[in-house]
C-alpha cells in the first residue's frame, strides 16, 4: 500500500515537515536508503511530476525555513528533473529509439539477490524507490541479470507513481552508460552495504566487472528548443482549461489572475491499480476544492464539454516528449472544427530552462541561480 498523501493540504504539511526537520541534512543524507518511510528525502516526485504541486510552490515553502545557499543541493536536484525534460526536448529521437525497443521482461521469482528482490517488492507495494536504489536496481537489472535497459525502463514505467518519460528513460540510459557515453553505473556490494546502513550486503552476488564495448554510440547533436506553446496566460471570453497528468494545477494560475474559466480534468485509467487509485484520489481532491471541475476520460466527452460550456478558447498543458495527449492531428482538427481556438501553455519555469538543456548537467547547472531569480520575480517567491 502506498503511504503517499492524497490531498494537497497533506502534501504541503509533509513538505513543511521535511523542510523543518530534514532538509538541513539533505546534502549529506540523501544518498542513504534507510528503507521506508524514507524521511531523509522529500518524496515529492509523484506530485511534482503531475504538477499537483509546482516547482515554484516547493521553493516558496522551503525558502521560508532556509537560505538559498544552504539548500543548494536540494534545489539542484529539483532542477535535475527540469534538465532531463529539457534535454529530451532537444534530443527527441532518443525517446523514439527507446520506444522501438519497448519490451516487457518477466523477472524470475527468485534471483538470489536479496536487495534486488526487496526493491522489486517495495516498488510493487508502494510505487516508490529511493534514487540510489533505482540506480542499484537498474544496474543489477542490466549488468548482473543481463536484461535490456529498455525492459527495465518499462518495468519502472508500469510501477512508479512518479513515472516521467524523461527522468526514467534518461535515468536508465545513464545507468547503461549511454547517456554519459562509455561510463556505465556499476552497482557494487560495498557501496550498497554502506548506503543501506548495513541492511543489505550482496557480496559475490553482483557482476561488478563490465567492459563497455559500444564505443560507436552517440546521442546526436542537440536541436534548438522551439516551443509550440505560449508562456503568458491571457484573458479570453468563454475560456476553458483542461487539466491532466502533465499539469493538475494550471487552473490555479487563472484563479490567481482572477480570470474566469471553465475547467475539465482528463484522466485515463492506469493499468496498475496502485497508480490508478493514487491519481484518482488526487483528482478527487482537486474536485473537492473546486466543485465546478468536470471529470472526462475520453475525447468524445471533451468535445461534448466544449459544446455544452460554449468554450471559444481552450488552454491545454504543454506536452513534452513522451507526454503527448492532445498534441494530435485528429484532436486538434476536431476542436478547430468546433470553432475553438486553443493554446498549449508552457510554464515559465520550463520555458526559461529548456533552452539551456542542450549539453551536460554541469553546463546547465550554471544557469540555476538565474532561473531561480526569474522564478522569484514572476512568482513573487
Ligand atoms: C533508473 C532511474 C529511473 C528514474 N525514474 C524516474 C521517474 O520515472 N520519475 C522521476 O520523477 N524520477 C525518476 N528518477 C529520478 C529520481 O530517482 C527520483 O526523482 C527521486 O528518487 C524521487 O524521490 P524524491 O522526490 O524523494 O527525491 P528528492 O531526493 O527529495 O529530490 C527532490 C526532487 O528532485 C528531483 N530529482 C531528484 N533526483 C533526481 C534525478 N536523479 N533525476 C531527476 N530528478 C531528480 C525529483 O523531482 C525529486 O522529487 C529515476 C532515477 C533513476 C536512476
Amino acid at each position: 500500500m502506498t503511504n503517499f498523501p492524497l490531498k494537497k493540504s497533506e502534501v504541503i504539511t509533509n513538505l513543511v515537515h521535511f523542510s523543518q526537520n530534514n532538509l538541513q541534512n539533505y546534502s549529506s543524507n540523501r544518498n542513504f536508503d534507510y528503507g521506508p518511510p524514507h524521511h531523509n528525502v522529500s518524496k515529492i516526485s509523484p506530485y511534482l511530476r503531475r504538477r499537483f504541486i509546482s516547482e515554484e510552490e516547493i521553493l516558496g515553502i522551503i525558502l521560508q525555513n532556509h537560505k538559498i545557499n544552504n539548500i543548494e543541493k536540494f534545489i539542484e536536484e529539483i532542477f535535475w528533473r527540469t534538465y532531463w525534460r529539457g534535454w529530451l526536448e532537444t534530443h527527441p529521437w532518443i525517446y523514439d529509439q527507446y520506444r522501438v525497443h519497448d519490451e516487457d521482461q518477466n523477472i524470475p521469482k527468485k534471483t538470489g539477490i536479496k536487495c534486488f528482490e526487496h526493491w522489486k517488492e517495495e516498488l510493487l507495494d508502494t510505487g516508490y524507490l529511493h534514487n540510489h536504489s533505482r540506480m542499484w536496481f537498474a544496474s543489477i537489472w542490466i549488468f548482473t541479470l543481463g536484461y535490456s535497459w529498455q525492459s527495465g525502463a518499462n518495468f519502472f514505467k508500469n510501477n512508479l507513481l512518479d513515472y516521467c518519460p524523461a527522468s526514467n528513460t534518461l535515468g536508465w540510459r545513464w545507468v547503461a552508460g549511454l547517456q554519459t557515453i562509455g561510463k556505465p553505473y556499476i552497482a557494487r556490494a560495498d557501496n550498497i552495504k554502506f548506503f543501506t546502513n548495513g541492511r543489505f550486503d550482496p557480496q559475490n552476488e553482483l557482476k561488478e566487472n563490465y567492459i563497455f564495448n559500444d564505443q560507436n554510440s552517440t546521442n546526436g547533436k542537440s536541436k534548438e528548443f522551439i516551443s509550440y506553446g505560449e508562456k503568458k496566460i491571457k484573458k479570453y471570453d468563454n475560456l476553458g482549461v483542461i487539466l491532466n497528468n502533465n499539469d493538475l494545477s494550471l487552473h490555479q494560475l487563472l484563479k490567481e489572475k482572477r480570470i474566469n474559466y471553465k475547467c475539465c480534468l482528463f484522466l485515463k485509467k492506469h493499468k496498475t491499480i496502485l497508480i490508478n487509485n493514487f491519481q484518482k484520489k488526487l483528482c478527487d481532491d482537486i474536485k473537492n476544492d473546486d466543485q465546478e471541475v468536470v471529470f472526462v476520460n475520453n475525447f468524445e466527452a471533451i468535445y461534448s464539454w466544449l459544446k455544452d460550456k460554449k468554450i471559444k478558447h481552450l488552454i491545454l498543458p504543454y506536452e513534452t516528449v513522451g507526454n503527448k495527449i492532445f498534441y494530435k492531428h485528429e484532436f486538434l482538427k476536431t476542436i478547430t472544427n468546433l470553432e475553438v481556438n486553443y493554446t498549449f501553455y508552457l510554464r515559465e519555469w520550463d520555458g526559461n530552462a529548456f533552452p539551456h538543456a542542450t549539453k551536460g548537467f554541469f553546463n546547465f547547472k550554471k544557469n540555476i541561480g538565474t532561473l531561480v531569480n526569474k522564478a522569484r520575480n514572476y512568482n513573487r517567491i
